[in-house]
C-alpha cells in the first residue's frame, strides 16, 4: 500500500480592512486571494522527504507534482487535511485545469485523536509532544509569511524546515495512532501472499484473542502483535436464528 504524508502552508488573504476589531471582510475589500504557497510529503517506508514551493519551483511545478503524488497514492496521512490541505489542494488543482487525482483514502490523524482521546488541546504541537514525539519547529510566526511573500531566502529555509518537521511528527503520530485507527484501508487488500494481516500495519504477527461478537454473529477475534489493532475473521463462527424486534 502506497501512503503519503503531506502537509502544505498557504498564504494569508490580503484585505482593506477598515479598523481592526471585528471586521467583516466584504469581497470587494479582498486585494489578493490565498494560496498553497509550498507542501512537504514523504512516503511511508521511504527515509526521504520532498519539499515543493512556489517560491523554489515555481507554482506550476509546485501544484503539478502535489497532483502526481496523490495519484500514486492508496492513502493520504494528514492533520485536518480533510478541512484544510485537500480542498486547498483540489482548488488549485481545478485552478490549474487538472482533473481529479485517481481516489485515495484520506487518514486525517486530527479526526482519530478527536474520536478516540480527550486532550486539553487537540493541536498537533500539543499531542505530539504529550505523547513524547518530536516537537514542532517553532517558526517566527506572521513575519515569516511576510518575508517569505517578499522572496527573503533565508526565511523560506525557514518555511521549509518547518514544513518538514510537519511531516515527520505527522507520520510518526501516524505510527502512535495506528492501533486506534478505525476503518484504516485494509494491507490485506494490497498484499499478494497466503494468510491474515493485520488491517492497519500489514503484520502477519496476529494472536488468536477470544471472539468478536456483534448483536447476531460471533466471530474469531485478533490482537495484532506488532501494532496492537484489534481485528476479526470475517467468517461467522456461530450465531443466531432469532432477533428481538420492536
Ligand atoms: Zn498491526
Amino acid at each position: 500500500m502506497k501512503l503519503l504524508t503531506i502537509d502544505i502552508e498557504t498564504s494569508p488573504q490580503l484585505a482593506h480592512v477598515w479598523g481592526l476589531w471585528q471586521q467583516n471582510v466584504g469581497l470587494s475589500q479582498l486585494l489578493e486571494s490565498g494560496e498553497v504557497i509550498c507542501f512537504a510529503a514523504k512516503w511511508y517506508g521511504d527515509e526521504q522527504t520532498m519539499f515543493f514551493s512556489k517560491f523554489h519551483h515555481g507554482k506550476k511545478l509546485m501544484v503539478k507534482t502535489a497532483h502526481e503524488l496523490l495519484d500514486q497514492a492508496d492513502a493520504v496521512i494528514h492533520f485536518n487535511g480533510k478541512r484544510f490541505d485537500i480542498p486547498h489542494l483540489n482548488r488549485e488543482f481545478v485552478e490549474a485545469g487538472l482533473t481529479p487525482p485517481s481516489p485515495y483514502s484520506q487518514i486525517d490523524l486530527l479526526q482519530v485523536v478527536k474520536k478516540n482521546f480527550r486532550f486539553p488541546s487537540n493541536k498537533l504541537d500539543y499531542v505530539t509532544k504529550k505523547l513524547g514525539l518530536d516537537h514542532k519547529v517553532q517558526n517566527s510566526g506572521h513575519q515569516l509569511w511576510v518575508k517569505c511573500m517578499a522572496g527573503d531566502y533565508q526565511a523560506w529555509e525557514e518555511m521549509k524546515e518547518y514544513n518538514l518537521q510537519d511531516v515527520v511528527i505527522t507520520e510518526q503520530l501516524y505510527d502512535k495512532l495506528l492501533p486506534w485507527i478505525s476503518s484504516h484501508p485494509s494491507h490485506g487488500l494490497y498484499e499478494d501472499g497466503e494468510g491474515q494481516y493485520c488491517p492497519n500495519c500489514g503484520s502477519k504477527n496476529l494472536k488468536r484473542e477470544g471472539k468478536a461478537y456483534t448483536a447476531l454473529s460471533v466471530y474469531q477475534r485478533y490482537s495484532c502483535g506488532d501494532c496492537g489493532k484489534w481485528s476479526r475473521g470475517n467468517k461467522r463462527l456461530d450465531g443466531v436464528d432469532v432477533r428481538g424486534v420492536q
